[in-house]
Order: structure tokens, then C-alpha cells, then sequence
């Protein structure tokens, strides 16, 4: 017999999150399965995290044999798993230092100590770092402050302060707004929860050449965008800009919570005493990291996710071309935004959640596509008739 879990969450649970009315309780792949047994394919990946699909066999057999060897130390020893994830990170990225902790938002708490670090030792103080609008950077106090969306800000005031906003993919914004109080500029490559906004070819080396000329870092928030979920094991390299510091979370740990931050070498300004987490770099969460990772690059998912980019990018203008609703579709790698002309997204994807397909309302007028980067052809044609299906019905 099932428990009434929708009726135990609402006498239970913080009602800060507007669920679909959907309990799931099994996961493989591209599929997920609700308490009463009905398949959906997940085009969400618990929010862009599942990139090496659901339940990944080598992923689950990595956590289960930590599981069973050891869980967590604290960081006052050495942990090998830790040293693993460490070394393959940064052996497959521009970057030369890491810190590991448990979440995308304390990634980016870590960065931006480093950098007001940074400034406080090496460019007289400066403090203050440019992020655009329409940024997420995450909920915890600091990174509220660097979101670029006076939603996630106005009820907390008073917010830390030493950010300015500027408008993303704007060059001009940024040199204004840069002064001798800036430290560095804090981009995510492609704005993903407001609104999977790509910027133009060569904004980001332009943005590079700005810090580099002023003395300042560039921080990629790359949580999202980040393990390959842009058709490169880093977004960086999808627009050829290496950043002083990067930040990841998300896909990094294969479904489990774990973010980091990484830096090169100059822009190391932490002494010992800094910055630190208990459970930062755990031994169980870095194995399911490391595991992942290893996973990605030796099954070449960035290759995969290239050739289904252009899967999507063929059938979505198809559907686009089918339905005047459709206004715009945008996106790299299996990173998709469709874009409507009138606020029908809840209702789209309720329907297409009846139709056994998982997709995020990104907008009132915009959903969001983001499945496992393992999902194949047939799994997505299959998810896209599900959406004609479903834009068929909305509009019948
Ligand atoms: C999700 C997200 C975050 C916050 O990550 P959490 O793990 O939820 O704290 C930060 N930055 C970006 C770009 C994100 O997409």
C-alpha cells in the first residue's frame, strides 16, 4: 500500500518549490518511473546533475564499494578518492589548483573569497566583482548577492553588497562598471536557469581580454555548464577562454551533492586557515565524482553530446516550424531553451508529464531540455513526439 507522499509533503515540508505532482522512485538512464509504475523520459536530469544517466552502473558500483571501505575522515587527513578527483580535474582542465565542497552555491561562495583573497593581496584592496543580470549563482547569502535577479534578493534584504550588475553579453557594460574597486568579472558561459542565453561568438574573449588588460580574474560559474553538458568537458572551451577561476557542481558528481572550485595557480591566494569544509571533499562523494568523470572522458560523451546537439538543433526547428506558438528555440550541447509568445509552460508540461515526458519550466513562456548526456537518438525522437504530441493537444 502507498503512503499519500504529495499530502505528506504539504503537511511536512517547506513550501518553497512548486512540484509537479509526480513521485519518483526509480531511475536507469533516460528513465525515470513514478510510484504507480509509469515511465517518463527525463529531460530534466534532476536539474541538469543525472549527466552520465540515472543509477550509471559504474557511478553506483564506485559509491557502493566506498560505501563499503570508508565514508569520511574530515580534511585533516588524506583521502584518496579526494586526491583522485583532485588530479583528474585539474589534469583535464586549464586550471591548477582545486577545492572541493558539497554544492554549486558554496563552490561559488569559495570563488568569490578567493577572489576579494585576491584582491585584498594583490590589487590594493579591490573587492568588488561585475556579474550580469539574469545570472543564478545560487541561494546561499553571497551567491544571492552575486544573482543577477532581483527576485532571489529583495526579501533578504539587507544582502552583502560589492556587486555590480550589468547586462550579459555587453562588453561596454563591463568596462563602465569596471574601477580600481573591482577585483574580477563572474560570467556563467552560457546563462542557464535565466533562460539558456548564449552569448555572442566572441563576447567572452573580449571580456578575457578586458581582465587581463585591467588586472582583474575571471570567474566562469560553470555548475551548470560544466562536464559536458555543453559539447565540451568545460563550457570554457566551447568559446576558447581559459578564467582565472572556475566553479563546478551539478554533473560533477554523477547525482551526488558535491561542487568545487578551481583556480590557476596566480590566482591562489589562500593561505592555509582560509577557507574549509567538514564535509568538503568527502571520500564517498568523490568517488561517485571521480567515477563520473572518469566516465565522461573515457566514453567520450563531449563527442556524443556534439552529434546529438545537432539532433536537437534539427528536430526542435522542425517542431518550431510546425507550431506558431513557438517563437524561438536556443541552445548548445544538450542544453535546450524553446521559447514561446504566451505564457503556456506550466500547462505544456503538465501535459506532456501525462505523456510520459519530463521536461522543466524554465518561464512562464519557456521550457527547458536538458536530458543525461548517455540519452540516444531513439530516446530523444521518442521525447519529441511526446512534445508534438503534447503542443498538438495544448493547442487542440
Ligand atoms: C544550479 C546553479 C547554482 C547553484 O547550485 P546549487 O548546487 O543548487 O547550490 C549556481 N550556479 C549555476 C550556474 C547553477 O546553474
Amino acid at each position: 500500500m502507498s503512503k499519500d507522499w504529495k499530502e505528506i509533503e504539504s503537511n511536512y515540508y517547506m513550501f518553497v518549490v512548486k512540484r509537479q505532482p509526480i513521485v519518483i522512485v526509480k531511475g536507469e538512464g533516460t528513465y525515470v518511473w513514478d510510484d504507480n509504475g509509469k515511465e517518463y523520459i527525463d529531460f530534466t536530469s534532476g536539474w541538469a546533475v543525472n549527466n552520465v544517466g540515472h543509477s550509471n552502473k559504474y557511478v553506483s558500483k564506485a559509491i557502493s564499494e566506498q560505501a563499503n571501505t570508508l565514508l569520511q575522515t574530515s580534511n585533516q587527513f588524506y583521502t584518496v578518492p579526494q586526491l583522485k578527483l583532485a588530479e583528474i580535474l585539474v589534469e583535464n582542465s586549464c586550471l591548477d589548483k582545486i577545492f572541493i565542497c558539497n554544492s554549486g552555491t558554496e563552490a561559488n561562495e569559495g570563488a568569490i573569497k578567493l577572489a576579494r583573497k585576491f584582491g585584498k593581496k594583490n590589487l590594493n584592496n579591490a573587492f568588488e566583482i561585475i556579474t550580469a543580470f539574469n545570472s543564478f549563482h545560487g541561494r546561499t547569502m553571497m551567491s544571492v548577492a552575486a544573482t543577477g535577479q532581483p527576485k532571489y534578493q529583495d526579501i533578504f534584504q539587507p544582502i552583502p553588497t560589492g556587486f555590480k550588475h550589468v547586462n550579459y553579453n555587453d562588453l561596454e557594460e563591463i568596462k563602465k562598471a569596471t574601477d580600481d574597486k573591482t577585483v574580477a568579472v563572474m560570467l556563467e558561459p552560457v546563462q542557464g536557469e535565466g533562460g539558456v542565453n548564449i552569448p555572442d561568438k566572441n563576447y567572452l574573449k573580449n571580456v578575457r581580454k578586458w581582465c587581463d588588460e585591467n588586472g582583474i580574474l575571471l570567474i566562469f560559474d560553470e555548475v551548470q555548464t560544466g562536464l559536458g553538458r555543453l559539447g565540451k568537458l568545460f563550457g570554457y572551451q566551447v568559446f576558447d577562454v581559459e578564467p582565472d577561476i572556475m566553479t563546478l557542481a551539478k554533473g560533477l558528481g554523477g547525482g551526488v551533492p558535491i561542487g568545487a572550485f578551481l583556480a590557476k595557480d596566480q590566482a591562489c591566494a589562500f593561505d592555509p586557515g582560509d577557507h574549509g569544509s567538514t564535509f568538503g571533499g568527502n571520500a564517498l562523494t568523490c568517488s561517485a565524482a571521480f567515477a563520473s568523470t572518469e566516465y565522461i572522458i573515457n566514453e567520450k560523451i563531449v563527442d556524443k553530446v556534439s552529434k546529438m546537439e545537432n539532433y536537437f538543433r534539427n528536430e526542435l526547428n522542425k517542431i518550431k516550424n510546425e507550431f506558431e506558438i513557438i517563437q524561438d528555440i536556443r541552445g548548445i550541447g544538450l542544453l535546450w531553451a524553446i521559447q514561446f509568445n504566451s505564457e503556456i509552460s506550466a500547462d505544456l508540461v503538465s501535459i506532456c508529464n501525462d505523456n510520459g515526458l519530463l521536461t522543466n519550466p524554465l518561464r512562464p513562456d519557456a521550457i527547458r531540455l536538458m536530458p543525461p548526456l548517455t540519452v540516444s537518438i531513439d530516446e530523444a525522437s521518442k521525447a519529441f513526439n511526446i512534445l508534438k504530441k503534447s503542443l498538438d493537444k495544448l493547442s487542440s
